[in-house]
């Protein structure tokens, strides 16, 4: 199935929320990693400052747990996190003589790195936090001016960071913005297609009655007219039709297939007979070959599959205006697969890749005359996928089309 925005939507807030779960895992991991530290350097006062760095990771945890459930909580966590942080560590630091060892400006850039769990916004100021307790450190156990240059290339590492962890959260905020457009268009578009149902169906009402002759016998010009009006409504309807899928594929209900055991050749043959007239009225030929034998049954949504196959013969006799289209149904191995050759205007080289991508019409000059938005391939591919098989074209520009379809046989 192509991937539609809200498919997109889901997947990028799993894989946010698990690249969460990694961030304060790691975050545990350096606690321990430090407790571990602090007891190999066999510290004096090992007990209390690892009973901080545990009461310091259970704090942590209270606020991630409830910010969860509450916002002001959240807000607070994003100041709390940080302070606590810095103070385990210089805590560390100062009692257990650390300030000039690797470990503590590890596990600075780690604060700093807060970023990535809690926004940009934490991040700097936990880098800040970081950056001076480190000077007032080293200026109050009188270091080396080497301890100091190691603050500019902290900073070069946490700014680094900040920037990406900025660039991403501002993407973010705009794939928001923009998905919440894409949610307006889709909601218009459902209601709009569902909305312009009952207009349709009272026009054909109208017609009728007018054909019928309720308001007295319609002339020859007259006639001509109203049938015209229903060819409109027709291209009207078909249109509000495709909307409508459209629509309940963006919202994933389309997966939602009643499928039963059908014939394709009876299906394929009902069809025909019906749009046998619209050939007719273009003076091109429509031919049915079907296997004497009976095809194996197929599992699928009949209503859904017939306007596939509806709208492959009807493209095959709008897009061809010489000769004629010819429709097979075989079976090949496990898929019954029916084609569709017409001797039409056929389709550049350079389109086919683009062909069923929503909205695409042929670049082919001609097709300008000729009616439709399309919708009718994009929509037909997704239904025929949705029933496990797959759909394929063959073209030359200005020889013709086969668009074959194949469905799998039912086991
Ligand atoms: P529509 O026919 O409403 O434009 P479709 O999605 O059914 O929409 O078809 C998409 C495009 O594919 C058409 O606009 C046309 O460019 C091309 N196409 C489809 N079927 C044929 C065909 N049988 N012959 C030539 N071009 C075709």
């Amino acid at each position: 199935m192509e991937p539609t925005v809200n498919s997109g939507l889901a997947k990028s807030q799993k894989f946010l929320n698990t690249s969460n779960w990694v961030v304060h895992l790691v975050r545990i991991l350096v606690k321990a990693g430090l407790v571990v530290a602090l007891f190999v350097g066999q510290t004096t006062y090992f007990l209390p400052l690892t009973l901080h760095i545990i009461l310091s990771e259970i704090l942590d945890q209270i606020f991630l747990i409830f910010s969860k459930k509450n916002e002001t909580v959240k807000k607070l966590s994003k100041i709390v996190y940080p302070i606590n942080s810095v103070l385990v560590i210089n805590a560390v630091a100062y009692f257990a003589n650390w300030i000039e060892n690797d470990f503590y400006l590890i596990y600075l850039v780690h604060i700093s790195s807060a970023s990535v769990g809690y926004g940009y916004r934490t991040g700097i100021f936990s880098s800040a936090l970081s950056v001076a307790s480190y000077s007032l450190l080293l200026l109050h156990g009188g270091s080396e001016i080497e301890y100091f240059l190691r603050l500019p290339l902290l900073s070069i590492l946490v700014l680094r960071q900040l920037l990406s962890q900025f660039k991403f959260e501002k993407t973010d905020q705009y794939l928001k913005e923009i998905l919440g457009i894409e949610k307006s268009k889709q909601d218009f578009i459902a209601l709009a297609s569902h909305n312009l149902r009952t207009p349709v169906a009272a026009i054909y009402g109208y017609i009728e009655i007018l054909l019928r002759g309720d308001f007295g016998k319609l002339n020859d010009r007259q006639s001509v007219f109203v049938d015209r009006i229903r060819n409109n409504n027709q291209e009207l309807e078909k249109l509000t039709e495709q909307l409508l899928q459209i629509s309940i594929f963006e919202v994933g209900k389309a997966n939602n297939l009643f499928k039963q055991a059908a014939q394709v050749e009876v299906i394929l043959e009902e069809i025909i007979e019906k749009l046998r007239v619209l050939a007719e009225d273009k003076k091109i030929t429509l031919d049915y070959q079907r296997n004497s034998l009976m095809l194996p049954l197929i599992q699928m949504d009949v209503e859904k599959m017939q306007s596939v196959l509806v709208n492959l013969i009807e493209n095959a006799i709008k897009y061809t205006d010489k000769g004629g289209i010819k429709v097979m149904v075989n079976q090949e191995d496990n898929w019954v697969v029916i084609s569709i050759s017409d001797t039409g205007i056929g389709i550049p080289t350079s389109d086919l890749p683009k062909l069923f991508n929503k909205f695409y019409r042929s670049g082919n000059v001609l097709i300008y005359n000729k009616s439709g938005i399309g919708l009718g391939l994009y929509i037909g591919k997704q239904v025929v996928e949705l029933h496990g098989g797959k759909m394929a074209v063959d073209s030359v520009e200005g020889k013709g089309s086969t668009f074959r379809v194949y469905l799998p046989v039912a086991k």
